[in-house]
């Protein structure tokens, strides 16, 4: 189908509409009709010696399949309209309702079903059903052909959409019943096609050829506006639809082998559209439930994030609080003394006011980090960050009784960055590593290197002689809330790892030797500057 580029009405998301068929479709579609025309050919060529064997179970199973099939082909289209509003949706699920409509009168007037006769009309009523009801069809298809590629905005008529289908079922099922009154109690005069309630007389062609007329008209109607999936299974529909009638052409009588193959490729047309929309629908279902499991999933990675930032902002703040309540209890006791010692409480509260000033500092640069923010980057000199951060864990570091050894690189680049961030990357670092030595009463040494890498990088190493991190945590220690401490937030390294890749630098983990850990990590040098040291 070449047609791919035509008009497709933006809000028209229903495939089955709006898509054109796949090859495996089309290729479906030709094996199906051949496989019919193949078996009819069989069942009318050698097969048609096979004398007629009426089954009386067959008529009221075939118009119950039929029946159903075409009334949820119906009810699922106009289900289909009430979303797209397109016409041509609206007259080809009126087709459909048409259909099932008329196979009530046609199973009435059948001879046989109910009584010997049939339980109403005469003789010539069921066969004038059937050419209404096979010239009615084709008429609906024609009707969508032509109606398929209309704008749906320039409609003549604005009603709600439920007034829209009410009229249309209200205007068919009139149809069906002025169809009904004229093949029944206009029976007599209407042309005599039926010999007995068997055999076919030579009128058939002849008043089947107008019948046979409007499914050509619509299988070319089709063909000629061919786009969507639909069009392509109501054009095998309409192929069936044309074997079933030429079928008359050739066959004499009901109940032969032939007429049962064409009853039942009635049923498989009938269904067709019906599988389709069944298969889009649940299709459709399918992407609706992926979609909300997405937005779900979405969701709750951004919960994650917040919860990511509050863990983030929590863990990094309390460093400083925990040393303001310090330095401020510091502060009391140098006062609380009978003779207050006013220089040791001034210098106590100096530090009160600086920390406080570095956890607001933490804050802006947790969101400036989690911005990423290029702004926020000067040239940095690493090693005064390398000494201000020991000089803020310098208590801490006495307490452990740990021995420092610094070993400053005088030739060292300046790197560009967040201050604030690259010293909470060290400071973590040496708490971390404070942390891992207090906890082993061995020799506790602390070495904070910094050195040039490959050229152009700075490379800042913390070594430990702690507790080491085991084999099977190395691949973990970097995650989001991992920790093995009992009052641990598992931030910390997250958070200097997300710090120094949002420099572009790298930060990783290695043992120490004999024991301990060793933490580095990398920044791009700034070029234009040299070492202020
Ligand atoms: P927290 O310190 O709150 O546990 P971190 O992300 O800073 O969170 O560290 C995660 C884990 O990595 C720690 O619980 C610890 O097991 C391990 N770890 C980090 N640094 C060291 C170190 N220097 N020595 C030994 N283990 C360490």
């Amino acid at each position: 189908m070449p047609k791919t580029d035509a008009f497709v009405p933006g809000e028209q998301h229903f495939i089955l509409l709006s898509l054109p068929p796949s090859g495996a479709q089309k290729r479906l579609a030709f094996a199906l009709v051949f496989g019919i025309l193949t078996i009819y050919f069989i069942a009318v060529g050698p097969l048609s010696d096979i004398p007629p064997y009426p089954i009386a179970a067959f008529i009221p199973s075939y118009t119950t399949a039929m029946f159903v099939t075409e009334a949820l082909t119906a009810i699922l289209l106009f289900a289909q309209f009430s979303i797209l509003r397109g016409r041509a949706i609206l007259v080809i699920a009126s087709g459909y309702l048409f259909t099932a409509v008329i196979l009530i009168p046609w199973i009435l007037t059948f001879p046989g079903v109910f009584e010997s006769t049939s339980l109403i009309g005469g003789m010539q009523s069921t066969v004038w059903l059937y050419f209404f009801w096979h010239a009615g069809f084709p008429m609906f298809v024609i009707g969508y052909a032509l109606l398929k590629d209309a704008d749906p905005s320039k409609q003549f008529w604005h009603g709600s959409v439920g007034a829209q289908i009410a009229l249309s079922v209200a205007v068919t099922t009139a149809g069906v019943l002025v169809v009904t009154f004229i093949c029944t109690a206009g029976e007599a005069l209407l042309p005599h096609v039926m010999l007995d309630s068997l055999h076919f007389g030579p009128l058939w062609p002849i008043a089947g050829a107008p019948v046979v007329l409007l499914s050509i008209s619509a299988l070319i109607a089709l063909w000629l506006r061919r786009r969507s999936m639909l069009d392509l299974w109501l054009m095998v529909v309409m192929c069936l639809f044309l074997i079933d009638q030429l079928n008359y052409y050739f066959n004499s009588a009901r109940f032969t082998l032939g007429w049962y193959a064409i009853r039942i490729s009635g049923v498989i047309a009938g269904s067709l559209v019906l599988i389709c929309l069944l298969y889009e629908i649940s299709k459709l279902y399918a992407t609706l439930l992926a979609a909300v499991l997405a937005q779900r999933r979405e969701r709750e990675a951004r919960l994650m994030t917040g919860d990511t930032i509050a863990a983030a902002i929590a863990h990094e703040v309390k460093q400083p609080l925990t040393a303001m309540v310090t330095s401020a209890d510091a502060g009391f006791r140098f006062l609380d003394r009978s003779t207050p010692n006013l220089d040791r409480a001034k210098e106590a509260f100096k530090r009160v006011v600086a920390d406080g000033h570095r956890a607001g500092a933490m804050v802006d640069s947790i969101r400036a980090n989690f911005r990423n923010d290029e702004r926020t980057k000067t040239s940095l000199d690493v090693n005064e960050l390398i000494r201000n951060a020991l000089a803020l864990e310098r208590g801490n570091l006495q307490k452990h009784r740990i021995l420092v050894q610094a070993e400053p690189n005088k030739q060292l680049p300046e790197v560009l960055g967040n201050q604030v961030q690259l010293q909470q990357v060290l400071l973590n670092l040496i708490t971390n590593a404070i942390e891992a030595m207090a906890a082993k009463d061995e020799p506790r040494v602390l070495c904070v290197k910094s050195e040039t890498h490959e050229g152009d990088s700075v490379m800042v190493s913390v070594l430990d002689t702690g507790t080491g991190v085991s084999p099977q945590d190395t691949d973990r220690i970097f995650n989001t809330l991992f920790t093995t401490k009992p009052d641990g937030m598992g931030m910390g390294l997250s958070i200097c790892r997300a710090i120094i890749e949002a420099h572009n630098g790298r930060l990783w983990f290695s043992p120490n030797t004999p024991r301990g850990a060793v933490f580095q990590f990398t920044l791009h040098a700034n070029r234009s500057m040299s070492a202020g040291a």
